[in-house]
């Protein structure tokens, strides 16, 4: 069936019922049917006419640490590569605080904190100025990348940026699918590339978890919009390796460091696949995941998901990938009614509701349920797993 014949058969369903309801009779005419019927899919907005229950979790049931959040990023990149020390700051921590205290977000933990000055600047701005509420990671330079002795000097910026406070390192997808060997051209260069065999192994040194996120999701057609609105997430042709070929990188890397802390990031950047997602975290003792940008996955399946959540009570993390002011990701755009929606995904047996402050789901369109998870879980799940990650007291 072509998207003509389909929009037709749609529609013509769509006439008669809303005409039957007025008392009147359906046009018969065919082509009545498709001159009615034609509209963008831009501009299909459907309301559920579902009679939901809908709680309201305003605040969390046990303190937050938001383990996946973007407060800064790197001023300039280029071909996907971040190249810059100099930060883009989205938020200050006084238009951050009012928000997490009403919500009961303790710490938010900004991924994105870069190297060297940009570092030190973004600890003393946040972490220095607001203890326990915000806690920053360092990035690899890689900028770098083609001075001779990269591989010592990358650890030795991690050991400096443990000096200037850093808590853990983060792994952007340009590992995987921008850099390259001339750093923005040549070959892609491999996520288990050895060239960072020393970086990794100084992070289990340091006790400095590695958050990676390494793909995006595989499901491109039931996110045709999703990607209609971000073409550069689409790794289609060209040169990129596959999702599968991306996992199977991060594995063979992760199998050599096994007394480095891995956070896969985005559900083991597989939710569309639990039963991967829980046979690697079997296979590495030394991995966890975060649910950021992905209850959109873990709420369709619900029932598998709760099921996911009791096997790994202990290996799941509370993040958002919270980002101030980034109106163009609804699904991540830091604010109360971000952390609402998470809550109530968590807290609730709430059924079909939108998974991003969002008219239209941005990352497909459907809806969720919530899991309802116990206590007990809930608790790991948004502090305790976290501080253990981050060895803090709390
Ligand atoms: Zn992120």
């Amino acid at each position: 069936m072509n998207r003509r014949q389909l929009m037709s058969g749609a529609g013509a369903g769509i006439v008669s019922g809303i005409l039957a309801h007025a008392g009147e009779k359906a046009p018969s005419n065919k082509d009545d049917q498709l001159r009615h019927e034609t509209l963008n899919l831009s501009d299909y907005e459907p309301t559920s006419m579902l009679h939901a229950r809908e709680i309201r979790v305003g605040r969390a049931l046990y303190p937050v640490i938001d383990i996946h959040t973007h407060i800064t990023e790197s001023n300039k990149s280029i071909n996907g590569v971040e190249m810059a020390a100099e930060r883009n700051v989205y938020a200050t921590p006084g238009e951050l605080i009012p928000i997490m205290e009403s919500k009961n977000v303790r710490s938010m933990v900004n991924l994105t904190g870069g190297y060297g000055a940009g570092l030190a600047e973004t600890v003393a701005n946040y972490d220095k100025s607001s203890p326990g509420r915000f806690y920053t990671f360092t990035e690899p330079s890689y900028s770098r990348f083609l001075e001779p002795g990269y591989p010592t000097i990358q650890a030795q910026a991690i050991e400096q940026a443990h000096r200037d406070g850093a808590r853990g390192l983060k792994i952007l997808k340009t590992l995987g699918l921008y850099l390259r060997e001339n750093i923005t051209d040549g070959k892609l260069v491999k996520i288990d590339d050895a060239r960072f065999d020393p970086m990794w192994d100084v992070c289990g040194q340091l006790n400095m978890p590695v958050a990676i996120h390494i793909s995006d999701p595989i499901a491109f057609n039931e996110r045709y919009e999703e990607l209609n609105n971000h073409p550069d997430w689409s790794f289609c042709g060209r040169d990129f390796p596959s999702n599968a070929e991306l996992i199977a990188a991060r594995n063979r890397m992760m199998a050599r460091h096994p007394k480095t802390r891995f956070i896969v990031l985005h559900v083991g950047n597989f939710a569309e696949n639990l039963d991967n997602v829980s046979e690697n975290l079997d296979r590495f003792p030394n991995m966890t995941v975060d649910i950021a940008a992905r209850i959109g996955e873990l709420g369709r399946q619900p029932r598998r998901a709760r099921a996911f959540f009791e096997k790994y009570p202990d290996r799941i993390l509370f993040g958002t990938d919270a980002t101030p002011h980034a109106d163009n990701y609804p699904q991540q755009v830091f604010g109360g009614e971000l952390y609402e929606i998470y809550f109530r995904f968590l807290e609730t047996d709430d059924e079909y509701f939108n998974y991003a402050p969002a008219k239209v789901p941005p990352q497909g369109r459907w809806r969720i349920s919530g899991l309802n998870l116990p206590p007990s879980i809930l608790r790991k799940v948004y502090n305790e797993n976290a501080a253990r990650e981050l060895r803090l007291s709390i």
